[in-house]
C-alpha cells in the first residue's frame, strides 16, 4: 500500500516536473497560434460543408419540383390529346354507329393511327362490345365485364378510371368518352385502355425521365395506388404513410426532404394532375446527391493543404522569433550577479518594444545593482572622515601584495598631543586637521602606495619596494613638511614615526607591525617629532627593495 502512494506520488512529481518544463513561451505560443488556426480551418471546412451541402439540397429539390410540373404538364397533354382522340371518333361513329364497318375500322384507326392505347373497344348502351382492337383480345360480341368498361357505361361522361385488372388480365386505366345520337341519347362510347405494367405510351412517356443519377418518379392516382414505377413490381400497390404522396393527393405543388416507405432519405418534388386525379413524384436519394460532395471535401483540403502547412511553419518560425528575446532574457535573468551578463544582455537582439524595455529595464538594474555594490565596497574599504583606506582595506591590500612576494616598508604615524588640539580647539577642528592631515599624506605619496587612517589620530603608509632604511628618509621628509605645513586654526602640527619592513626572516605581518609601533612607541619616548626604524634592519639587505622616492 505505502510503496503504491509512494510509487503514484513520484510519478505525479515527474509529470509535474514536464509539464513546468514543457511550458515555454515559444510552446504556448505554438499551442495558441495552432489551435486557433486550427479551429478557423476545420471550422471553415465545416461551414463550407454545410453551405455546399444545402446548395446541393435546395437545388435538387428544385429541380425535382420543376421536373415533376414539366411531367404533370406532359402527361397531362398526352391525356388531353387522348381523350380529344377519342372525342374524334366519337362524333364520327355518333353519325352511323348501324354501321358495322366504320366501327371495325374506327377501333383499329384508334389503336394503330395514334398509338396513344394499348387496346380500343366501341360498346353500345347495353355494353355489348361492338368493335375491338386488337382483335386478338377475342372480345367480339361479348358483354363488358371490368371495372373501367362499366363504370363508362353507367357514368355516360368522358372519364379515365382507376387502374384495375382488366378481363384479359392486364393492369390497365381505361379512357372512354360517350357516344350521343341526335337526340342527346347516350347510344354507347368509345374506349381504350393504357396498360401500367406492359409497355404503353404512358410508361414510354414517363421512363424518359429515368435519370442515371438515381433520380426516378412515380405517378400515384387518388387511392394511393401506384400508376407507374420505375419497379414494375410496385405498380398497383397502395402506398399509405408518405408525406410527399399525402400532400400531392391534396393537390399541392412543393418540394421536401421526406423517407421513403423503404426507409430510404429521398429528396422530392411533386405536382398534382389535372386530367387525372393523378400526382406525380420524382425523386432523388440524399446520398447520391451528396455524394459528390466528399470528393469535392477532399479536392478543397487537398488544394489548401500546401498553404496550410506553410502556414504552420511560417508560425513556428514567428513564434521562435517572438520567444526568442524574452527566452533569453529569461535565462540571462538567472546570472544577474555574473560580470558577463551585461555584456550578454547587449548581445540580445530585442526587436520588439516589450522585449526590448525588458532589456533596458535589466541593464538598468545591473547597472544600479553594480553601483550599490561598487558604493558599499568603497563605504566598506574607506575611512569616512578622510576618504583613506581604513584598516579592513589595508590589510587586504597587505594580503595582495605579500600574495604577490611584492617587498613593502610601513610608516606608523600618530599626530603629537592630539589629545591638546582637541581640548583647545574642540573636536570639529581636531577632524580638520586630520582631514588636513590625510591630504597632506595623499599628496606627499605615490599613487602606487598606500595610505590608510588606522586608528583616531593613527595613519599607515605602505610603500611598496621601498627599504626601511630608505623608508627613513621618505619618512623624514614626510614628518618636515607635515611640520612646516599650517593648518588653520591650530597652526603647525607634529607627526612621530615608526618605520618597519617586509619580508623579514620568518615574521609574519602582524609582527612587521607591531615593529613598526614599537619604533613609534620609541619615537614618542624619545622626544616625538621624529622617525624612528627599528634596529633589526641594520642587518637587513637593502638590495631585497628597488630605490624609489617619495614624491
Ligand atoms: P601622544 O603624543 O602621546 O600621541 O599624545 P596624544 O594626545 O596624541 O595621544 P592620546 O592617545 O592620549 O590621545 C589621542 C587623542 O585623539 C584622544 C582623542 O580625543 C583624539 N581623537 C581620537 N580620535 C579622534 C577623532 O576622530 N577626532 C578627533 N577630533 N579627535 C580624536
Ligand atoms: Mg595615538
Ligand atoms: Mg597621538
Amino acid at each position: 500500500m505505502l510503496d503504491t502512494e509512494i510509487g503514484l506520488y513520484k510519478m505525479r512529481c515527474i509529470v509535474l516536473n514536464c509539464l513546468r518544463a514543457g511550458l515555454n513561451l515559444h510552446r504556448l505560443i505554438l499551442l495558441l497560434a495552432f489551435s486557433a488556426t486550427l479551429i478557423t480551418l476545420l471550422n471553415s471546412y465545416y461551414s463550407s460543408y454545410q453551405v455546399q451541402k444545402q446548395q446541393l439540397i435546395d437545388n435538387t429539390l428544385n429541380n425535382h419540383k420543376a421536373y415533376a410540373a414539366k411531367l404533370v404538364s406532359a402527361t397531362d397533354n398526352f391525356l388531353l390529346a387522348a381523350q380529344q382522340q377519342l372525342a374524334y371518333v366519337a362524333k364520327i361513329l355518333e353519325a352511323d354507329f348501324t354501321n358495322q364497318t366504320l366501327i371495325n375500322a374506327e377501333a383499329e384507326r384508334l389503336r394503330l393511327q395514334t398509338n396513344s392505347f394499348n387496346s380500343t373497344i366501341i360498346v353500345n348502351k347495353f355494353g355489348d362490345i361492338l368493335g375491338v382492337s386488337p382483335l386478338s383480345l377475342n372480345l367480339q360480341n361479348r358483354k363488358v365485364d371490368s371495372f373501367g368498361t362499366k363504370a363508362a357505361l353507367s357514368y355516360r361522361v368522358p372519364m379515365i378510371s382507376e387502374p384495375y385488372i382488366s378481363m384479359a388480365g392486364n393492369l390497365l386505366i381505361f379512357m372512354s368518352q360517350p357516344l350521343f345520337n341526335s337526340n342527346n341519347e347516350f347510344i354507347g362510347y368509345v374506349g381504350g385502355t393504357l396498360y401500367l405494367k406492359r409497355a404503353s405510351i404512358l410508361n414510354e412517356l414517363l421512363q424518359v425521365h429515368y435519370h442515371q443519377d438515381g433520380s426516378y418518379l412515380y405517378v400515384v392516382d387518388e387511392n394511393n395506388r401506384l400508376l407507374y414505377h420505375p419497379d414494375k413490381e410496385r405498380i398497383g400497390e397502395q402506398v399509405f404513410d408518405n408525406q410527399v404522396i399525402n400532400a400531392v393527393l391534396k393537390g399541392k405543388v412543393g418540394k421536401q426532404q421526406v423517407i421513403n416507405s423503404q426507409g430510404v432519405a429521398m429528396l422530392a418534388g411533386y405536382a398534382p394532375m389535372t386530367m387525372a386525379p393523378w400526382g406525380v413524384v420524382t425523386q432523388r436519394p440524399l446520398e447520391s446527391t451528396l455524394a459528390p460532395l466528399d470528393s469535392l471535401m477532399w479536392q478543397v483540403f487537398i488544394k489548401t493543404a500546401p498553404i496550410g502547412i506553410l502556414t504552420f511553419v511560417l508560425i513556428w518560425v514567428l513564434a521562435k522569433l517572438i520567444a526568442q528575446p524574452l527566452r533569453k532574457l529569461a535565462e540571462t535573468a538567472n546570472t544577474l550577479d555574473e560580470p558577463t551578463t551585461s555584456v550578454a544582455l547587449k548581445h540580445i537582439r530585442s526587436w520588439y518594444y516589450e522585449s526590448d524595455e525588458l532589456r533596458k529595464a535589466m541593464l538598468k538594474g545591473i547597472g544600479l545593482l553594480e553601483s550599490k555594490i561598487g558604493l558599499l565596497r568603497h563605504e566598506a574599504h574607506t575611512d569616512p572622515l578622510t576618504g583613506l583606506h581604513n584598516r579592513r582595506s589595508l590589510n587586504m591590500q597587505l594580503s595582495q601584495l605579500m600574495a604577490q612576494q611584492r617587498s613593502f616598508a610601513v610608516l606608523a604615524i600618530d599626530i603629537d598631543h592630539f589629545k591638546r588640539v582637541n581640548d583647545e580647539f574642540g573636536h570639529d577642528i581636531g577632524d580638520v586637521v586630520l582631514q588636513s592631515l590625510a591630504k597632506i599624506l595623499l599628496d606627499v605619496t605615490r599613487d602606487s602606495d598606500i595610505v590608510a587612517r588606522t586608528g583616531g589620530e593613527e595613519f599607515i603608509v605602505i610603500l611598496p619596494n621601498v627599504h626601511p632604511k630608505r623608508a627613513y628618509q621618505l619618512a623624514e621628509r614626510l614628518r618636515i613638511r607635515i611640520s612646516k605645513s599650517i593648518i588653520e586654526p591650530v597652526g603647525n602640527i607634529n607627526v612621530s614615526i615608526g618605520i618597519a619592513g617586509w619580508p623579514l626572516e620568518q615574521l609574519s605581518l602582524d609582527d612587521v607591525m607591531k615593529l613598526a609601533d614599537q619604533a613609534l612607541y620609541l619615537a614618542k619616548r624619545t622626544g616625538r617629532n621624529r622617525c624612528v626604524v627599528d634596529t633589526i634592519y641594520d642587518q637587513q639587505d637593502t638590495s631585497l627593495f628597488e630605490a624609489t622616492e617619495l614624491e
